[in-house]
């Protein structure tokens, strides 16, 4: 029968307890995007998906908002502010778009 090497007993869940505690702690420390950001006017970010340029993206309708794109990863489903894909160090609106839009499948 293999040994448990006593190191590694007392290590690893320590090591699994620091990686808990720190994933929170680094979403805390996301500001939220502003419009005016140039990795937000790039890709035609708005907070508010009824403001959208209509002329300036034909394709966008009134259904399309970051809480149902593919890239929304909010920490809770209801939070109003979550972290996106494309915007890695940044929060994004749940009510916001951009012209990355991809449905999520439900
Ligand atoms: S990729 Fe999706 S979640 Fe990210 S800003 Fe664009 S619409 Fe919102």
């Amino acid at each position: 029968m293999r040994q448990i090497n006593r190191r590694v007993f007392l290590i690893t869940p320590l090591a699994a307890g620091t990686v808990a505690l720190h994933v929170p702690a680094a979403r805390a420390a996301l500001k939220n995007v502003e419009e005016t950001e140039p990795k937000a006017t790039a890709i035609g970010y708005r907070h508010d998906s009824t403001k959208v340029d209509r002329a300036r993206y034909p394709k966008h309708d009134l259904t399309q908002k970051c809480h149902n794109c593919l890239a929304w990863a909010p920490d809770k489903p209801a939070d109003e502010w979550g972290e996106c894909d494309l915007m890695s160090d940044r929060m994004v609106h749940r009510n916001g778009w951009c012209s990355s839009y991809k449905k999520r499948k439900v």
